[in-house]
């Protein structure tokens, strides 16, 4: 594989892996021993950069990126893209209590101003919080929600804004648990039903109609579907001006894939084509675009660094047991995802053995990669699994009580520790005897 093509911000330098941007390098081999492992390294370098690229593709228009804090909820990454203008999706009370720690008290009323609030199931307490911090929209998937955002507003005497999350029953290619646009799953209101909500709660004192919201899926690698939705959504909302109602944004939602595999990756072109897309869709409406991408702008800048604790047979099957386990990383075992698992120093004519890489999880399911051909590897070596940046430490667990790990945040070669490893004293510090 060439790293180098792949959109990956790690590299071979010399005969090891390293965390390359800003025109420096970071030995992994470096930072396990100083943080040790299992260890989230991420690039900050490219998580700017991919906000940038987005920020630069749409520059032409009012927009907003609104970074999907579910994807990766680290204070650290939230103030680096909150620092380079980004507004936030969030889907709980506690998102949004990770957007106000991380601006501070400073520009705590600022950031909390670029926040949509996403999700089904958003309960009184978590409207509250958002309605005292002034968000910029709640994005509403039921009218059940609406009627308890508009109690709600009209208790704290704080105007809701509001988009409907439609569903435009779309279909895009991806795996079935992050499918969202078509009408079987969850998520949004029928987008044939929306116009005769948007009526229905027109007249609302504490209640404002601003936008309309779509997000139909995650890990989505063609644009189309992205134009079929946004094109939906723009003829739904030159209907509700024509019924009168004052809306301003539009919400193209995220989900916009990465490079999961070995294939050449430009994650350049990607967004560019993404934008002509959504672009074409928006044509001439006069609208603030926001859009939600997570896993875009994290997932390829982070790698788990982990150690071999053992190798061992099981009659065919030879087995590389690894410190990290599902409850560090769960795509493989929840997804079936497929991570690149590269070793951390690269030896010259290693030669290549079909293993499992499995955790020290007691579950069957606690592996990362099956029957993959890897060069040689023995205990104590490092492996680092590749775009493990978003979905990762903030999908982690403690699962069989194991301390989640560490994360690394570098940026222009320089390493900083932006969570530290947990402590089992902090892990019973809730419970009761
Ligand atoms: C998860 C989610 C996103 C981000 O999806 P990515 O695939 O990480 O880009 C954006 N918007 C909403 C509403 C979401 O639920």
């Amino acid at each position: 594989m060439k790293l180098e093509a792949s959109g990956r911000p790690f590299a071979v330098c010399g005969d090891e892996l390293c965390c390359v941007g800003g025109g420096s390098s970071v030995e992994l081999r470096s930072l396990a021993q100083e943080y040790g492992t299992p260890l989230y390294v991420y690039s900050g370098d490219q998580i700017v950069e991919r906000a940038r690229m987005f920020q630069n593709a749409f520059a032409d228009r009012a927009h907003t990126v609104c970074y999907a804090v579910k994807a990766n909820s680290a204070l650290g990454i939230l103030r680096l893209l909150g620092d380079q203008g980004c507004g936030f999706d969030i889907v709980s009370g506690g998102e949004l209590a990770r957007v106000i720690a991380a601006a501070g008290p400073e520009r705590a009323h600022e950031w909390t101003g670029r926040v949509v609030f996403s999700g089904v199931g958003k309960t009184a307490e978590e409207m509250d919080s958002a309605l005292a911090a002034g968000i910029l929209q709640f994005n509403v998937e039921s009218e059940a929600e609406l009627e308890l955002l508009a109690e709600r507003a009209e208790l704290l005497q704080r105007k809701a804004r509001f988009a409907l999350r439609v569903n435009p029953d779309v279909f895009a290619e991806t795996h079935p648990y992050i499918s969202t646009g078509l009408s079987a799953h969850k998520f949004g209101i029928a987008i044939g039903l929306a116009r005769g909500v948007y009526a229905r709660f027109r007249e609302h004192a504490w209640l404002e109609a601003t936008g309309v919201s779509v997000h139909i899926g995650s890990q989505i690698r063609q644009v189309e579907p992205f134009q079929a939705a946004m094109e939906r959504v723009v003829a739904l909302v030159r209907e509700l001006r024509a019924d009168g109602a004052n809306i301003r944004t539009v919400d193209g939602g995220g989900g916009l894939g990465i490079e999961y595999g070995a294939e050449e990756f430009s994650p350049a072109a990607k967004v560019c084509a993404y934008a002509n897309a959504v672009r074409a869709a928006l044509g001439d409406l006069d609208a603030h675009l926001l859009i939600e991408p997570g896993r875009f702008l994290v997932g390829q800048a982070g790698a788990l660094v982990s150690r071999v604790l053992y190798t061992k047979r099981n009659g065919e099957k030879k087995f590389v047991i690894t410190d990290a386990a599902m409850n560090d990383l769960i795509r493989p075992a929840l997804y079936q995802a497929h991570h690149e698992i590269v070793p951390v120093m690269q030896v010259a004519d290693a030669e290549a053995e079909t293993v499992d890489v499995v955790g020290p999880v007691c579950e069957s399911g606690d592996f990362f990669a099956r029957d993959r051909s890897l060069p040689e590897l023995e205990q104590g070596d490092l492996v680092a699994l590749l775009d493990a940046g978003a979905y990762g430490l903030s999908l982690s667990s403690n699962y069989n009580t194991r301390l989640r790990p560490a994360e690394v945040l570098v940026r222009s070669g320089e390493a900083k520790l932006i969570r530290r490893r947990e402590t089992y004293e902090e892990l019973f510090a809730p419970e009761m005897v």
